[in-house]
């Protein structure tokens, strides 16, 4: 038996009861968000229409360091949390590693992936203000399902943009999200003005999240008693998720552990925001200096080839503007792209501390992500998410240079999720279909044209 167990979960007791802002400890604040139509930093009751109000003075609220989780929110946190910690002794034992893997695991309920964190706490201020409706998109589906469950708990219903190309490759998220009321349309789609306006100039379009975005956001002011609500980049995403940094560091404080290197995926940078952020506050605190590497898809790679500047969040520029590593609201994903994390921009606080040298970036290939996924799923059982795939690329990597230099080197890692709706993606990459993509300098240059001259 090993002096460390395989999986620790915290007691109920031990759960923590807040949130942490890591704004408060930034030296420096991410830029104001703008108003699109004034060019302008946004105020908080710019926000009103868009978000309810607790939400949009969490958004707002780079000052108070802890946040209390309300009553309300830790009695369905409880249900599937606490996550359990996990240490992937084999997996050492396979790459002959003396380095120490952890990981972290969101993907023990039913949306398989961290988005309920998030998707609970909007629900529920949603339900507090006494609002009827939400509106939001999806891409891989995650954030759909997870807010499906959070509506379904709450009582609210709930009105979700699907990207179409997801839409049509996993028509069983469609009917999870069934399962729970939330009505799932394609997207570009008909319904809105701007998915017409979209679908007239590029009929086969596929769809984008930037142009789910825009169109969740157009149902939602031009409905009565109805919000938006996003899954991930936003400032408050990243201050829900980050129960699951002060769970895994609560957790490695218990078995006396303390990373030298943390690794997570990065889409809109929720996940990686959340695991990271007790360990970003011990950095910017002076107490320790962990390593930090965001990981991202080579064809989508905004902070590693991206420009950090002002952009809108969708497509169809009805949102506000953010400062932060952006290839474009304009930018494509690559259509053979399956492994997620395919959105044009990043979360503007993990903008702002990248910027500033805080963490590390890296972007991995398909077939790699692929090739670690499935070595992963054989030796620790969990099939995970393509998404998560990219921490254990990057883990793999760090774990091997361990083995080449002797540096016994503890290593946690974000497991965001599972992969069972991403079957067709693992069975591309075992029959030899699956294929690289990563993009010329002159296909993102077509990205960086669309971003907007500000002064
Ligand atoms: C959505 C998702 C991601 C990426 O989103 P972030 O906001 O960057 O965390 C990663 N993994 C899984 C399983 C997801 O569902």
């Amino acid at each position: 038996m090993p002096k460390i167990p395989h999986r620790l979960y915290l007691t109920e007791d031990q759960m923590p009861t807040q949130w942490y802002n890591l704004r408060a400890d930034m030296p420096e604040q991410p830029d104001p968000l703008l108003n699109p139509g004034t060019m302008k930093p946004l105020t908080e009751e710019d926000l009103y229409p868009i978000f309810c109000k607790e939400l949009a003075h969490q958004e707002m609220d780079s000052e108070t360091r802890w946040i209390d989780i309300p009553e309300g929110i830790m009695e369905e946190y409880r249900i599937y949390r606490p996550s359990p910690l996990i240490r992937a002794y084999n997996l050492e034992q396979t790459l002959d590693t003396p380095a120490k893997i952890y990981y972290k695991y969101e993907g023990n309920n039913t949306s398989g992936s961290h988005k309920l964190n998030s998707a609970i706490a909007q629900a529920f201020y949603a339900k507090q203000q006494g609002l009827t409706g939400l509106t939001t998109e999806t891409g891989a589906g995650q954030w759909g399902t997870a807010l499906s469950e959070a509506c379904a708990f709450y009582g609210l219903d709930l009105q979700v943009y699907m990207v179409k190309c997801s839409y049509e490759q996993k028509p069983f998220r469609k009917a999870v999200m069934g399962v729970f009321d939330a009505n799932v349309t394609p997207s570009p789609s008909p319904t809105t003005e701007v998915g017409r306006k979209i679908l007239a100039e590029f009929p086969e379009s596929t769809g984008s999240l930037g142009c789910a975005i825009s169109e969740a956001v157009e149902k939602a002011v031009s409905s009565n008693n109805y919000r938006y609500v996003l899954g991930s980049v936003l400032n408050q995403v990243l201050l829900h998720q980050s129960i699951i940094g002060l769970e895994a560091k609560a957790a490695m404080d218990i078995l006396g552990e303390y990373p030298d290197i943390v690794i997570g995926c990065a889409g809109g940078g929720s996940n990686l925001g959340g695991l990271i952020a007790p360990y970003m506050r011990d950095k910017l605190t002076g107490k320790a200096n962990p390593q930090i590497f965001a990981v991202e898809p080579a064809s989508c790679p905004s902070f590693t080839r991206g420009k950090y500047a002002y952009d809108f969040c969708d497509t169809g520029k009805v949102t506000p503007l953010a400062k932060m590593y952006t290839l474009g609201h304009g930018f494509m994903p690559a259509a053979n792209h399956a492994g997620g994390l395919r959105y044009h921009g990043m979360s503007p606080i993990l903008s702002k501390l990248y910027h500033d040298g805080y963490m590390d970036a890296v972007s991995v290939k398909q077939l790699e992500i692929f090739e670690a996924a499935t070595l992963f799923a054989k030796k620790e059982t969990i099939l995970p998410a393509p998404e998560s795939a990219h921490a254990i690329c990057q883990t793999i990597k760090e774990a091997v240079k361990c083995r080449e230099t002797g540096e016994a080197k503890t290593i946690l890692f974000g497991l965001t999720g599972t992969g069972y709706f991403d079957m067709t993606a693992y069975d591309a990459f075992k029959n030899g279909t699956m294929v690289n993509h990563i993009p010329s300098d002159e296909e993102l240059a077509a990205g960086f044209a669309s971003l907007p001259q500000i002064g």
